[in-house]
């Protein structure tokens, strides 16, 4: 197998489907038949969930709203994704733990590293919430930040398209993709891949990106078992 330990990053708009708010059963289940088949597989799984389909603190700025209560309130919107990700997680019958950066003991655990690598190495889904728990910061920085802390090999990071694009293929046809890119080639030619404190952190500790389209079934299952599907971002 190509991964032992890999750190799943999902966008909050991924949970949405085909609606414009909020989160889709259909998709979630979708998702949870995607993980189950994965931990199947030996692999152990992280997961950041990103709060966009819910609320995000820069829009909540943009309408008046003091932007630390509205990051505060995006983080929150993370743990509600987190939860329905792990239910559905575990109507499959895998075993998950929810950690989040806010305390909110009732309904998850206070995030501790050994702790997250403890529940990983008994084959548990560890889904992170709650992101970095700092505002002015997103879901992609929480997901490298805790990578990083948990030793995974990459971070995956689950897109609408398949992959990194000479241009956004979604507006330009003649856009072509790249198999691998280096960090440096993604800053020359002014790519996209995460925002540039999360691409930052991950250059600086040489943790692979691999960008991946999530929606079309079977394509985890392909990655770790070395198929070379998506983007690599690597040194
Ligand atoms: N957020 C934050 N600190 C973090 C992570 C997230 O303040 O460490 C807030 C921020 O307002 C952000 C929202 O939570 O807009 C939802 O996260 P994000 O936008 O990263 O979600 P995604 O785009 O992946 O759905």
């Amino acid at each position: 197998m190509q991964y032992k330990r890999i750190l799943l990053k999902l966008s909050g708009e991924a949970l949405m489907g085909d609606n414009q708010y909020g989160i889709d059963p259909k998709r979630l289940a979708e998702y949870a038949q995607e993980i189950k088949a994965a931990v199947e597989t030996g692999l152990e799984i992280a997961i950041v969930i990103g709060g966009g389909n819910i609320f995000r603190g820069v829009s909540g700025a943009a309408q008046g709203m003091d932007r630390v209560q509205g990051d505060y309130m995006g983080m929150l919107a993370t743990c509600i994704n987190g939860m329905a990700l792990q239910s559905a997680i575990e109507a499959t019958g895998v075993k998950t733990r929810l950690l989040t950066a806010i305390k909110m003991e009732e309904i998850a655990e206070p995030f501790i590293k050994r702790r997250a690598v403890r529940h990983l190495e008994k084959g548990r889904v560890v889904i992170f919430g709650a992101g970095t728990g700092n505002p002015y910061f997103t879901t992609d920085t929480a997901s490298v930040l805790r990578a990083i802390e948990i030793q995974a090999d990459v971070i995956l990071k689950g897109t609408r398209v398949d992959g990194i694009y000479t241009a956004d293929p979604e507006k330009d046809s003649t856009a072509t993709k790249f198999d691998t890119i280096s960090y440096r080639d993604v800053l020359d030619k002014g790519l996209k891949v995460m925002d540039s404190t999360a691409f930052t952190l991950s250059e600086e500790n040489s943790l692979p990106i691999l960008v991946f389209d999530m929606n079309t079934k079977g394509n985890l299952q392909k990655l770790i078992t070395g198929e070379k599907i998506g983007t690599i971002v690597t040194d």
